[in-house]
């Protein structure tokens, strides 16, 4: 409310200027509020008040309109960061000066601070002409500096190779909608039209004219915080992300990068109660374009949130509420979860404005792709047992899955901007934390598949540890250092464990327990349950899993989910291959510091992952093909649906080889090759690269006694094998060692293959000697793409940070 009030009081009044330059101006508009300013509507300009020279304030720009296209990535609501600037004067103008903050003297020694500003570059952003001076206040035309591509659209569609584009002036104007002044912000807004000829596919798909694009920019100048806040140390095992800079002044014997984790100020009405109120609680607001169910599910998600912060002895320090109508979101006074469409689903992101000099953060911004719940949505309507057979709108319990990932994702997004990092470790904690990437959670039970408990519901319980290392209060008497290390080391001693994107989402990775979109404790032992499940949904499979009246192409995109449902988990589970098991430890501790899998896991995840090569896993069953017609008219394929090198018919080998592909891309990726050469050296006992290939060569290249189709769908995979093996043997990342191993195992089937009389083994001899005579001429036969995966449920998640 009180927000509102300021709103009225400082945004619409009206009165006349002094002073010679803008005296001469008729029709201004006054605007009081961090900094004062005009507007001239006969000209279109905005004349701003700078009455604090050398005053550091916060600078940040975000687009309020977007292009809607998740490929070119310029969102509804995206922030672009945030910097320390300050107006400085020099001779006839203001400059608008960046100073730089990566490197400081944190020292009483004046002389030695300006050693350190004088030895690294500041940036100078804008220089504006003084056009009037009265007294210490100076009078500076902001329009340009308003009217500029400070979010670098342009920039953004020449790296997409959407076309090159450049703002016109005549196009651009001051947009008035929401430029306002607050008593410790103002923000701005400009319509900027960029003209050009559009080269790419996804803009032409998007804008009514490609040859011009228009979208509003907004800025925002805002105070930077008192003082008087704490910043925290940042712990590597926190969970919490960091900020780091230089500091020239410490004492060599010290180590000279400072880090401190990203939060929210929060402190106790009543710090010596157990429990008490926030001075100021931390309110989220959603967006109230919102529409239910979805808005019931976003809020309830995020509230998850306050269950964590009274663990710690606050009450209703976290709350979310609906944004007022007449408010801004794009105004840095709140936290939003604002509710983003794009014409296709994708990633969503928490993104947060914070102080540079602390870390601490101002603002919480949520982007929620509106597009990818009906994906969700997809992924039930594909595993459930003939949920259309006697209701078309027998969908309640698909809806269900929906929203429950919908609520966990809204508590995702909103622990980025709470400061927060991933922990892809958690699904191997009984989903302890909202800050994994949850992939649904079915299982057979009476030979049906249950999508009753596909997500978990509720704040986690590494969730709660973050929290109270990143806002609990240290307790009277107690060191912080040792308080939070003690809150750490409940937790591991617990069981919980901590692993973020670094060690997770390589291709190349070795962590055992860290993965995107899996489930369970045990990587190897999930694959196979995901792919009995897969099984048995498959034979259910039928026309019965969509609605009367859609075409039979519809049917064909519902099964893209449920034939690739199993690659989270395969992906996941190749990282016991030559894997490892780590902490990221510290002295001092019991943790693991690092050492190589058992090598009974490691065999048993190469058995599971065996398995995503088998014929009779990835040969679609014939009399589900007979589901699968030609598109239908006005059904095109999308990069939703199956890819086909036959034509308008449904690629049923395509489809084997795309699957495939997956597998043996990850399995043989140099890092994994490479890491198996050093760990059998090490340990003879274990796994080594030798055997990987050797198992590996045995099961897709035995004999099986299938139908033709299926030895077709092995035939397939033959080939995939065959020419990753060559890839892998040409990589420049590999090891000549590796190198050494992969040629044997070609030269050994080569030998096999000229053994053989059918046109098939005869066409791989051929190719093996053609790679042998010429290799530097090889490069891979494409396969058909691999429909989008991720994200499942919309998540993405990076911050914009200073
Ligand atoms: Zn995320």
């Amino acid at each position: 409310m009180k927000y509102v009030i300021c709103c009225i009081a400082f945004c619409f009044g009206m009165t006349s200027v002094s002073g010679q330059f803008l005296a001469k101006k008729e029709k201004l508009q006054k605007f009081e509020g961090f900094f004062n300013f005009h507007y001239s509507e006969t000209e279109g300009n905005i004349y701003l008040e700078v009455d604090q020279l050398d005053t550091e304030f916060l600078y940040v720009h975000s687009l309020r309109t977007g292009l809607g296209s998740n490929d070119i990535g310029l969102d509804r609501g995206q922030l672009g960061g945030g910097e320390v600037v300050k107006f400085v004067k020099a001779g006839n103008k203001l400059l608008l000066i960046q100073p730089n903050l990566q490197f400081r003297a944190e020292t009483d020694n004046e002389l030695e601070k300006r050693s350190i500003s004088e030895a690294f570059a500041r940036s100078v952003l804008f220089g504006f002409e003084i056009k009037e001076t009265k007294e210490a206040t100076f009078i500076i035309d902001l329009t340009p500096f308003l009217l500029q591509d400070a979010h670098q659209v342009a920039q953004t569609l020449k790296n997409n190779k959407e076309g090159t584009y450049k703002l016109d002036k005549d196009r651009n104007a001051i947009w008035m909608e929401r430029t306002k002044a607050f008593p410790k912000n103002v923000e701005f807004e400009a319509m900027l039209t960029f003209t050009g000829e559009p080269s790419g596919q996804h803009l032409r798909s998007v804008v009514p004219n490609p040859t011009s694009i228009s979208v509003i920019q907004h800025h925002s100048f805002v105070e930077l915080p008192k003082n008087n806040y704490k910043p925290r140390a940042f712990d590597p095992r926190s969970g919490s992300y960091p900020m780091s800079y230089m500091d020239f002044s410490t004492p060599i014997w010290e180590p000279i990068t400072k880090r401190f984790i990203m939060r929210h100020r929060l402190e106790k009405k009543d710090p010596k109660a157990a429990l008490s109120e926030a001075k100021e609680p931390i309110i989220y607001y959603l967006d109230p374009g919102t529409p239910e169910p979805v808005r019931s599910a976003l809020l309830e998600g995020a509230r998850w949130w306050n269950e964590a912060f009274e663990a710690i002895g606050y009450v209703n320090a976290f709350q979310v509420k609906m944004l007022p109508e007449d408010a801004d979101p794009m105004d840095v006074r709140y936290n939003v979860i604002q509710w983003v469409h794009r014409s296709t689903r994708g990633w969503s992101y928490g993104s947060t404005i914070s102080d540079p000099r602390t870390g601490e953060i101002i603002k919480g911004h949520v982007s929620l792709g509106s597009l990818r719940i009906r994906q969700d949505f997809m992924i039930a309507q594909a595993l459930m047992n003939q949920p259309f057979a006697a209701s078309d709108t027998n969908h309640q319990q698909m809806l269900d899955m929906a929203l429950a990932r919908i609520r966990q994702l809204s508590a995702h997004e909103v622990g980025h901007t709470l400061g927060f990092a991933h922990n892809f470790a958690a699904s191997t904690n009984e989903r302890a934390s909202v800050m994994d990437y949850p992939h649904p959670m079915l299982r057979l039970k009476n030979d049906t598949v249950d999508i009753s408990e596909a997500y978990a519901t509720g704040i986690g319980a590494w969730d709660k540890v973050t929290v109270a290392y990143s806002y609990g209060d240290v307790p009277a008497g107690m060191d912080e250092t040792t308080y939070l290390r003690s809150i750490l080391k409940t937790a591991f001693d617990q069981g919980l464990r901590y692993i973020t994107d670094s060690d997770a989402r390589a291709r190349g990775g070795a962590h055992a327990r860290a993965h995107l979109w899996d489930n369970a404790e045990n990587a190897s032992e999930e694959l196979e349950a995901v792919l009995a499940l897969r099984n048995k949904a498959i034979s259910n499979f039928s026309e019965e899993n969509i609605r009367a009246g859609e075409p039979y192409s519809v049917l064909e995109d519902v099964f893209v989910p449920l034939y690739f449902y199993h690659r989270f988990q395969t992906e996941a589970a190749v990282k016991l291959i030559g894997g490892l098991e780590y902490d990221y430890a510290v002295k001092g501790t019991d943790e693991t510091i690092v050492k190589t899998l058992p090598k009974e896991e490691q065999q048993n995840a190469l058995s599971a992952i065996l398995t995503t090569l088998d014929a009779e896993t990835l040969a679609i069953p014939e009399a589900k093909l007979n589901l699968f017609p030609p598109r239908a008219y006005g059904y095109w394929r999308t990069r939703e649906s199956f890819k086909s090198n036959m034509g308008v018919a449904f690629d049923a080998l395509g489809a084997a080889a795309t699957a495939s592909d997956m597998t043996l891309g990850l399995l043989l990726h140099p890092e994994r090759a490479n890491r198996l050469v050093q760990q059998k050296a090490l340990d003879p006992k274990t796994i080594g690269l030798e055997d990987v290939l050797n198992q590996l060569v045995k099961a897709t290249f035995s004999p099986s006694g299938k139908t033709q189709y299926q030895k077709e769908v092995q035939n397939t995979i033959q080939y995939r094998t065959l020419q990753q093996l060559m890839q892998l043997s040409l990589h420049k990342n590999a090891l000549p060692q590796t190198k050494g191993m992969v040629n044997e195992t070609i030269d050994r089937l080569a030998r096999e293959l000229s053994k053989k009389e059918d046109a098939f083994s005869k066409q791989l001899s051929r190719e093996i000697t053609i790679f042998r005579t010429k290799p530097e001429n090889f490069t891979s036969v494409v396969v058909p793409e691999i429909p989008d995966g991720s994200p499942i449920g919309s998540f993405q998640c990076f911050t914009i940070h200073p």
